[in-house]
């Protein structure tokens, strides 16, 4: 008992420890209240094993704060430590484990967000917050409690104390510029962060409650008031219990306890549970999603043995999957440490492969099970599959069995079905198979008609990675080709052998050609003369698949700059029905002025059936429509 020196060797860690990790002064108290928790699931432990044979009874946590005391304290009903404990644990081993703590990160103080949670710095992290930390213990062992008290320098004192129940108590002198950490409102907003799901009851205050009226209550009754511990914490959450004691209603309740905002109920879940080769708890939730992957990110919550630890999974969850919520508990993931090195680690990739196949298999599973359900869904759950195929080649393999691809009239076909049911009709004169598909009903209506009056299916297709994923599918399966429905005149997107004649002859083919090159604007349309069905429409504008595609591959990531360039403009091609009447009209009218009216007039309406006529032009055209039908 008495004084003594902190054996130090850098030269003090106390100012260093409050100057490190600013921006997170409020671990300290997931670390405290972490450290009550261990000493009493050692001591349930021991009483299991007969080890302690008192009453293990049941423990509680309680923090309490003391505002005209500017204290902070943390008591448990734990293991407790003796005289030589302290000194052994704390004196000796916490004090060089935090040194050794800081040591590793006072370098990198820059990449605070790299180091996972901060775990590590344990008991002394207390003087982020507090300018004098007493610690008051009595051992479950039969020996006096002992009282320890620091203030911030290497120097402490320790010496007897005369509490007599087992466990700890923590006292926070808290410092001046931490006062925050008096605040009710802060403490209880730190402890359902951090402590929300901890395996022992936390209190903090207390909270009263009606009592239940007597049956014979007259109806203006008041009931009576009790009152009660405020526990903050739910110590037995759902992913720690096994899948076959819960219900879909459990599922249902532990989402809402994780985000009490949320008022959809997710589509469904994934419960995650290994013990080999490594451990792994957790339970995956598959929500509505909307076609904007970034908002969606980082709501899956990171634990370790019920201690919460970050919301951002980036490296031990892979990128597709971070948009799913719920829980991954593992101790097996090591926290302190940066994330360049965590994505690197063994352990890591293969939670990251185990969960993409769980991820997977439950899919399969659900399809199996029940596919119109599935079908239902699958809008709102494609964008993650979509994402996984593309970014995981073991994830797009396995999705061969469930991933759908749906028509413009909502029939759902995976890849094989699609391709025997458009063996027949859509197979061109080179033998390739040609999958047609729209990215809008609306605006590609009348292409998406044409294709349809072929016999010919068309896919709707609409999630903004869908680029990247028709190009990976065209890779991937041979002789496959995507195109979308106004790519060209629907003769041109699927070529067959027998070619339409030309009701033009050659001459006339050069001299329209000439004429349109002349009153149509270069920069925008490429003009192509086509002998098509005389019932066609006399121009079309298309936009050739290849040109779209890299444009939608650069304009949503990936597959951009590849050509070294900034955005690529729009080019459109210009297809002339040759065998349409009004083309001939226009050749041989004699008035340059009516020829002009009526190229203009059939442009413009090829250019509205695309959605392509606005402003000025489209109230010019407006105004000539009305003079022509004067
Ligand atoms: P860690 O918890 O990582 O071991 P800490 O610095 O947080 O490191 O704590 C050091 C040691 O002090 C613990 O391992 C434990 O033996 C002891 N200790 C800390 N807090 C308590 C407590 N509330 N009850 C009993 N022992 C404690």
């Amino acid at each position: 008992m008495g004084k003594g020196t902190i054996n130090v060797s850098v030269e003090n860690i106390f100012p260093l420890i409050k100057k490190f990790l600013y921006s997170d002064h409020e671990i300290f108290l997931r670390e405290l209240v972490s450290n009550a928790t261990d000493a009493t699931v050692k001591l349930k432990h021991l009483s299991s094993i007969g080890e302690y044979k008192g009453d293990y009874g049941s423990p509680k946590i309680e923090v309490k704060i003391d505002k005209k005391g500017k204290k902070l304290h943390f008591i448990d009903q734990g293991i407790g430590m003796t005289e030589e404990e302290v000194q052994k644990f704390i004196n000796e081993i916490a004090f060089s484990g935090a040194e050794e703590f800081l040591e590793k990160y006072k370098d990198d103080k820059g990449d605070e967000a790299e180091i996972i949670g901060h775990f590590g710095l344990g008991f002394y992290s207390a003087f982020m917050v507090a300018e004098k930390v007493e610690i008051i213990s009595k051992s479950y062992k039969d020996e006096p409690a002992v009282h320890w008290e620091c203030d911030g320098s290497p120097n402490y004192s320790l010496k007897k104390s005369k509490r007599t129940e087992r466990g700890t108590e923590i006292i926070l002198h808290i410092a001046d510029d931490s006062t925050e950490f008096l605040e009710d409102a802060r403490i209880a907003e730190l402890l359902t962060k951090y402590n929300k799901f901890m395996p022992i009851p936390i209190k903090f205050g207390t909270k009263e409650v009606n009592l239940p009226l007597p049956e014979d209550a007259k109806e203006d009754a008041k009931p009576e008031k009790k009152t009660i511990d405020n526990i903050i914490n739910n110590p037995k959450p759902a992913w720690t219990k096994q899948p076959s004691e819960l219900k879909p209603e459990d599922y249902k309740s532990f989402y809402r306890e994780l985000y009490p905002m949320q008022f959809e109920d997710p589509l469904f879940h994934i419960h995650l549970n290994v013990d080999y080769p490594f451990n792994l708890t957790g339970i995956l939730y598959f929500p509505k999603m909307t076609n904007d992957i970034n908002i969606q990110k980082d709501k899956i919550q990171l634990y370790q043995n019920q201690v919460f630890v970050t919301d951002n999974v980036e490296g031990i969850v892979p990128e597709f999957l971070t948009m799913l919520r719920g829980v991954i508990d593992s101790p097996d993931i090591p926290l302190n440490v940066s994330r360049s090195y965590l994505q690197a680690d063994g352990a890591v990739k293969k939670i990251s492969s185990y969960i993409t196949r769980k991820v997977a298999d439950k899919l399969k599973s659900l399809f199996n099970s029940n596919r119109e359900d599935f079908e239902q869904k699958w809008n709102d759950i494609k964008i993650v599959i979509e994402y996984g195929m593309l970014s995981e080649d073991k994830f797009f393999d396995k999705a061969q069995a469930f991933a759908l691809y749906p028509t413009v009239d909502d029939t759902y076909f995976t890849l094989e079905e699609l391709k025997e049911k458009i063996k027949a009709a859509q197979t061109d004169k080179d033998d390739k198979l040609v999958i047609l598909y729209a990215s809008n009903k609306d605006e590609q209506h009348s292409y998406i008609e044409a294709a349809k009056e072929k016999g010919y299916e068309v896919l709707f297709l609409d999630s903004p990675i869908v680029s990247h994923l028709i190009q990976k599918l065209e890779t991937s399966n041979e002789n496959i080709s995507f195109v979308r429905v106004d790519g060209d005149h629907i003769d041109n997107l699927i070529k067959k052998d027998e070619d339409q004649v030309s009701k033009l002859n050659d001459e006339e083919q050069e001299s329209l050609k000439t004429m349109l090159t002349e009153m149509i604007p270069q920069d925008k349309f490429s003009v192509q003369l086509e002998a098509m069905d005389s019932k066609a429409n006399p121009f079309i504008i298309t936009q050739p698949e290849f040109m779209r595609r890299m444009k939608e591959m650069q304009q949503s990531g990936g597959g951009g700059g590849m050509f070294g360039m900034g955005t690529m403009p729009d080019m459109y091609n210009l297809v002339v029905n040759t065998n349409n009447e009004l083309i001939g009209e226009i050749l041989n009218t004699k008035t340059a002025k009516k020829k002009e009216r009526l190229v203009n007039q059939a442009l413009d309406l090829a250019r509205l059936s695309q959605n392509l006529l606005k402003g000025e032009e489209l109230t010019t055209f407006i105004k000539r429509s009305f003079e022509m039908i004067k």
